[in-house]
């Protein structure tokens, strides 16, 4: 009895290193009150590596207190790993406190994505008895900007954009307070101290400024005004800034249309409040919880038959992206505003989105009529992210704010720090170190100087906070890829003289390993990749390759059917090129006496051009993509001969499905001798006929689709009679199509196949980067490299 009583007294002293997103997100204030709440004493720090608690007083407490903080950390936090080791330290804490940050040589702590504004932020903004009332800048611990206003790590005021704001008192008070809402939150101010917002016209003259409360109604009070005669306003936000204008006021969406140069490819709308978007959408629960969780994405959701937004937002599409408010300013916009708001980058066509004011002025002054500005810098772009919810779970179509610079985790050690260069298109990139991977966020087409400027600052900041100085360089096989011209140009040495080994991968190559990365998977897998276009190692463009892979090598099982690219990269922008390449391998020059509606709106002397390309082989290069084999069909059942966008023609020809049945053409599965070959000629004969006989596009689609997903199925099942594995992956653009996707999955299901598809990188280019790295990171633990 004695004993037990002794033991319980005795005071002990833990230390407990905590990894994870620990930093910005009311971690230590969390611990101190939890360590108060317990009467136990001791300190807790942020450090390089994450957080750092050293906990003194009875073990049964600290033992509770452990539970209990594994088990509740704070909202927004997440704990990667929870070490405890019992230390001898004399009892010399007198209570508990939060010490000072110390910085460590090696920096991994986790840097925070941006967070949204929390309830009780949200509360306060609306209160006209908070003294932040109306104040665009609100935040806390549990919320605000992060990873777009940090410079450096440690995260503290200094190392942020924020640090050229003085605190007035009363903020200090707050920031200094361990039980306050506000301690050490790094972006705290209110309207004496803080940033302000300005409404100004488009040579930036101001024209109000939120200096108080009543000076920010005013600001808003303005803009909602200006927003319902149909004006375009350029709005500062967290990432950089968006245009926006009236979603219902068709006049001002084509407008804006037309002045960003942006034909048809669709606008995302930021709704008032979740019921707003019912009154336009179909939303199913994961989505409304997608909608709110912190990130706050763009959800692609799908309309309500006979009831839309102004028909410019999204023409010809039966879905939307939607969002709701993030940040204050946004709550504030609504708070006054009671319609959609069409909200999309602030950019000229492909340029990268415009982050700082005087970029805003410059690129986007023939845009927006008027200008929302405000003198809180963000110091990295980051574009909204974008998903979709298939079979209940998120699956990323661009992953940006509100996710980088998160991590991916593999189940391995780097040996050496890698940076991954990305693809040309949808380019992100990653640094890999110990056993992440940390991807960047969208940096967009890789095809003028803005996005490669914007990529080449992005990795030297990646290099900083992460503190990765990288000794092998990934990038893809493409020679002409900006990104690799990147890699081949970065020094052979780093700074200290150690060589930096260099490795091209193959592009379809690294599509399989980012989706067996982020499944954990390590074991050679039948990977199914469909995209528009790769380099592929025997010369041709590859994109519709069935690879047996490994995370460092693989090799090729079978493939679409190669045919000529007639114009090469031109034939991607028409697709009635493609169509005319198909036609032609069965039907020569007589494909004209066919008489298929597509051709009528062709000119003669253009289709005469392309003839004469693929007789003499003329820039024609040999394709097996299976994106290139969907614009051919779509063209030739009638969708549309050229597009705006790359993948439109296939987009738009997945929603002309209507019925569900398992109606399908036939394609034929070849063996040859090295690899199988997957022959589209039989499905083209078919298809040709059902146009001729005049059957509608939802039919003719419906067919292609589930063909092809039986086609595929069958080259799976090929596959696992030449392997003996049944371990399957599917990644590349393709798999934005979810007619595809859910058919084939589920005959793969069905068939006994273990089945991985994307969750936390998008299936499309934008995912490229983290399969690069993790090869480049496997060929060097295999001594290949
Ligand atoms: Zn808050
Ligand atoms: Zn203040
Ligand atoms: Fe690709």
């Amino acid at each position: 009895m004695a004993d037990c009583v002794e033991k319980e007294r005795r005071v002990i002293t833990h230390q407990i290193i905590i990894t994870g997103i620990v930093q910005g997100v009311g971690f230590r204030p969390h611990v101190y009150n939890l360590a108060v709440g317990f009467g136990l004493n001791g300190v807790v720090l942020n450090d390089s590596r994450g957080v750092t608690i050293e906990i003194q007083g009875a073990r049964e407490k600290i033992l509770s207190f452990e539970k209990e903080l594994k088990s509740n950390p704070p909202l927004r936090s997440r704990i990667d790993s929870f070490d405890i080791e019992a230390v001898e330290t004399p009892d010399t804490h007198k209570f508990f406190s939060i010490g000072e940050t110390k910085s460590y040589d090696e920096k991994i702590a986790q840097v925070s994505p941006d967070l949204d504004i929390c309830d009780s932020c949200l509360n306060e903004l609306f209160n006209p008895g908070d003294r932040r009332y109306l104040y665009p800048f609100i935040n806390c611990t549990h919320c605000g900007p992060r990873f777009t206003i940090i410079k450096n790590v440690p995260y503290d005021r200094p190392y942020t954009t924020m640090e050229q704001f003085v605190m007035c008192s009363e903020c200090k008070v707050e920031y200094e307070d361990p039980g306050n809402r506000r301690f050490h939150a790094q972006p705290n101010a209110c309207p004496m101290c803080g940033p302000r917002v300005a409404l100004t016209d488009n040579h930036g003259k101001e024209l109000l400024v939120g200096i108080d409360s009543s000076g920010n109604k005013a600001v808003f009070e303005k803009l909602c005004e200006l927003l319902g005669c149909g004006k375009i306003i350029a709005i500062k936000g967290i990432g950089g800034f968006h245009l926006a204008c009236d979603a219902l006021d068709e006049v001002a969406v084509a407008n804006l249309r037309s002045r960003k140069y942006r034909e048809d490819k669709p606008f995302a709308v930021m709704f008032p409040t979740l019921e707003s978007i019912k009154d336009f959408c179909m939303l199913r629960e994961q989505e409304e919880s997608l909608l709110q969780s912190v990130p706050h994405p763009i959800v692609i959701v799908e309309k309500k038959r006979g009831r839309d937004v102004a028909f410019s937002v999204a023409p010809n599409n039966h879905f939307l992206g939607v969002m709701l408010p993030y940040s204050p300013i946004h709550h504030l916009l609504f708070h006054f505003y009671s319609k959609p708001l069409v909200m999309t980058s602030g950019n000229v066509s492909d340029e990268p989105i415009v982050f700082t004011n005087s970029e805003a002025y410059r690129r986007l002054s023939g845009i927006a009529d008027f200008f929302l500005i405000h003198n809180r810098d963000i110091n990295t772009r980051c574009d909204d992210s974008v998903y979709r919810i298939w079979k209940g779970l998120e699956y990323p179509i661009r992953r940006s704010r509100g996710y980088a610079p998160d991590s991916v985790r593999v189940e391995w050690e780097f040996e050496k720090q890698v940076l991954a260069c990305g693809p040309e298109q949808k380019n992100t990139f990653a640094l890999a170190k110990n056993d992440r991977v940390y991807l960047s966020y969208h940096i967009g087409d890789m095809d003028n100087y803005e996005v490669l400027r914007s990529f080449e600052e992005g990795i030297a900041h990646f290099k900083n906070v992460f503190d990765i100085e990288p000794r092998i360089v990934a990038y893809d096989l493409h020679l002409d890829y900006l990104s690799t011209k990147y890699a081949e140009n970065y020094p052979d040495k780093t700074k200290s003289g150690d060589s930096v080994i260099k490795v091209g991968i193959q592009h379809h190559h690294a599509h399989a390993v980012s989706c067996m990365a982020e499944n954990g998977v390590n074991r050679p897998v039948i990977a199914v990749t469909l995209d528009g276009t790769g380099y592929g190692e025997d010369g041709t463009i590859w994109g519709g390759e069935i690879l047996l892979s490994e995370l460092d090598k693989y090799s090729r099982l079978g493939n679409f059917e190669t045919v000529p690219m007639p114009g090469g990269a031109a034939s991607i922008k028409n697709p009635w090129q493609m169509a005319i390449s198909y036609l032609y391998s069965i039907y020569n020059r007589k494909l004209l006496d066919v008489n298929l509606p597509f051709l009528d709106k062709i000119k003669e002397n253009e289709l005469e051009l392309v003839f004469s390309m693929l007789e003499k082989g003329v820039n024609s290069p040999m394709t097996s993509s299976c994106g290139r084999l969907f614009d051919g069909v779509a063209a030739i059942a009638g969708v549309r001969n050229s597009v705006n966008y790359e993948g439109q023609a296939a987009v738009e020809f997945e929603q002309y499905i209507q019925e569900r049945s398992n109606i399908a053409y036939n394609f034929k599965l070849l063996d040859k001798q090295e690899k199988f070959i997957i022959q589209w000629r039989s499905m083209i004969i078919q298809l040709v006929g059902d146009v001729k006989s005049g059957k509608s596009v939802g039919e003719v689609s419906l067919k292609f689709h589930n063909g092809l997903a039986k086609v595929l199925y069958e080259a799976v099942v090929k596959s696992k009679e030449i392997t003996g594995i049944s371990y399957v992956v599917l990644s590349g653009g393709v798999f934005m199509n979810v007619h595809l996707l859910t058919r084939l999955h589920k005959f793969l299901e069905d068939g006994g196949f273990t089945v991985y598809i994307h969750r936390q990188v998008p299936a499309n280019d934008g995912g490229i980067a983290l399969g690069q790295a993790v090869i480049a990171g496997a060929k060097h633990l295999k001594g290949t490299i």
